[in-house]
């Protein structure tokens, strides 16, 4: 029952990163005002990312292009050009956004670093989570990290083989329970929640309730304390 890995997740674990995107569908909904209400305009644009998410995958540039295509289904192919480059520049704007790094984020990935192999386990566009794990000065603490189009019980299986002793032996610690704690859960790992209060409506999922290898915690403080009480049977 012993784990000897531990994965951390990295938007909103480790770092906020849905208050960006909250900020630009409020800017998205500004300037589609006159053309439909927000509510509806959230709602199509969860609709187009979901859709979209198998060809572009996860991350600010398919967000991107997920706004533009609504904006043109919304207005009926009326809207502006100069729209459209407001939600690119919003866009790139997301691509800039500084690293505000999580409370405990450091102190738990310390505090368990040594002991444990240590990994980053992230879904998103390439360049920018590279950027972001540079700018939040954590990447040293890492035994390794892994930049993946999706998080399934397979590739979570996978990571874990190659760098521990295998999913069994590993947990998965993030916010997201439909990415990080119910895929590591199937593939016979453990699954540590920590939620964070904004959450993309993509990544909810219901909770185990009955699961020996489900834990939630408030935030990353407790996760030292968790882990040496695993360790201790
Ligand atoms: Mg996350």
């Amino acid at each position: 029952m012993t784990i000897t890995t531990i994965g951390f997740d990295a938007d909103d674990t480790l770092w906020q990163n849905e208050q960006f995107f909250r900020m630009t569908e409020q800017r998205f909904a500004e300037l589609l005002a006159d053309y439909a209400e927000r509510d509806h305009l959230e709602e199509r644009l969860l609709e187009a990312e979901r859709r979209n998410v198998g060809h572009y995958g996860f991350g600010i540039k398919g967000f991107t292009l997920s706004m533009i295509e609504t904006a043109i289904e919304v207005t009926e192919e009326r809207v502006p050009a100069s729209v459209i480059r407001e939600l690119i520049a919003a866009g790139q704007e997301m691509l800039r956004h500084p690293i505000e790094l999580l409370p405990h984020a450091r102190e738990a990935i310390e505090a368990v670093t040594g002991d444990y192999r240590v990994l980053l386990i992230t879904k998103g566009d390439l360049l920018d989570q590279e950027r972001k794990l540079a700018q939040s000065g954590l990447g040293e603490l890492f035994d390794g990290v892994e930049i993946v189009s999706d998080k399934t019980p397979a590739v979570y299986a996978e990571i874990f083989a190659r760098h521990g002793d295998g999913a069994e032996k590993a947990m998965m610690v993030g916010n997201s329970l439909r990415s990080d704690v119910l895929p590591a859960l199937e593939a016979g790992g453990w699954g540590t929640f920590v939620p964070h209060d904004l959450t993309w409506a993509y990544e909810h999922g219901e909770a185990p309730t009955d699961h020996d290898r489900f834990h939630e915690l408030a935030d990353l403080g407790a996760l030292p304390d968790l882990v040496a009480r695993l360790a201790d049977g």
